[in-house]
């Protein structure tokens, strides 16, 4: 007999059709959150053994076998130490028998070894995929990974470029001579091996948009990551992302490479703008580029006029290497080329 399975937002089966589409006795099924099935509802019709988030389940044994390691749903656990710690920025993942960080309305765990949080649209685990530079822990929809990961890639261009101008300190850094390095070298380098985390923070806790945390936790973020919270993915969200969002990232890594090389650049502006009152400093009361390449909220991504902020949209600047044609914006840019290699380096250093 021809049969359909049904699955929901997890993937778990919860339902059985026929050929014709008639539902097949007894076969619907739903789950407590760690996967106990539910009393009168345990899908006793349901034909097959890929039950709770599609894993396959021993039912005389009471686990589930998730390929690395079985897993109890009546326990909420592992019943053997992973041997992997996926996450170490992550204090729930150090717990070596927890099931998805103790998330697991949301999250699944494909191989026993890695909870996965965002999918495509073949169901595929896309955190685990190699295509992106950075992962993604929270929901977030396709098009606003890969406008994050356009953002990673023209931030990797610009580095590489860099690196690339100074080949003898780039072979004390890096394994791979004389051969320049690939945009995503750069951006590994300079951001840590670990693939950069992008994490959207539902619910409210930042308020406005994104943070950086590199060296810092708070907030609902976990030191090692750039958090965006509810607002760019409600209303108008995506049409705004898709637009600036891109230069939002740019900016975001800007401030990423300030605190990974000891925050050295924005007291390097500080320092400058004392030494040298002519060097442009952001008007905040009006919308004078002051050298950018054009106004808030494009090529400027906030109007603060701190050190830190104005180092990040200038980052921008130089990333794309777009400058407003005045005085102001040679000064800006000339200021950038000239000390973003020591930046650079100090990043790298911070691994
Ligand atoms: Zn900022």
């Amino acid at each position: 007999m021809l049969t359909y399975l049904h699955g929901d937002h997890l993937g778990s089966a919860s339902l059985a059709t026929d050929a014709s589409g008639a539902k097949i006795t007894d076969s619907d099924t739903r789950y407590y959150p760690y996967g106990v099935t539910r009393p009168g509802l345990a899908g006793t019709g349901l034909p097959t053994d890929r039950r709770f988030t599609g894993q396959r389940e021993e039912p005389s044994l009471g686990f589930y076998d998730y390929g690395a390691r079985p897993y109890a749903p009546a326990l909420g656990r592992f019943l053997q130490a992973d041997t992997l710690v996926p996450d170490p920025g992550n204090p729930q993942s150090l717990n070596r028998y927890a099931y998805v960080l103790g998330n697991p309305l949301r999250l699944v765990d494909p191989s026993g070894h890695k909870y996965c949080d965002s999918f495509d649209a073949n169901g595929r685990c896309v955190s685990e995929n190699e295509a992106f530079w950075v992962r993604f822990l929270g929901g977030w929809g396709g098009d606003y990974m890969v406008a994050v990961q356009s953002g990673a890639e023209k931030v990797g261009a610009a580095l590489a470029d860099a690196l690339n101008g100074s080949a003898r300190e780039r072979r004390a850094w890096i394994a791979t001579g004389d051969r320049p390095v690939t945009a995503q070298e750069a951006f590994q380098l300079v951001y840590g091996n670990n693939r950069l985390v992008f994490r959207h923070i539902e619910g409210d806790p930042i308020a406005g948009w994104a943070e950086t945390h590199l060296d810092w936790a708070g907030n609902g973020c976990y030191r090692g990551e750039i958090c965006y919270d509810e607002s760019i993915f409600i209303g108008s969200g995506l049409a705004s992302f898709q637009r600036w969002g891109l230069h939002n990232v740019v900016h975001e890594l800007g401030h990423g490479i300030d605190q990974r090389g000891g925050r050295q650049a924005r007291a390097d502006l500080a320092a400058e703008w004392t030494a040298n009152p002519d060097f442009p400093h952001r008007d905040p009361t009006n919308q004078d580029p002051s050298g950018y390449a054009g106004l808030y909220f494009g090529w400027q991504q906030t109007r603060v006029a701190t050190a830190g902020e104005e180092f990040a949209d200038m980052f921008l600047g130089w990333t794309y290497n777009r400058w407003d044609a005045s005085a102001s914006g040679a000064t800006r840019s000339g200021w950038m080329s000239a000390n973003m290699p020591r930046w650079i380096a100090l990043a790298v250093a911070g691994d």
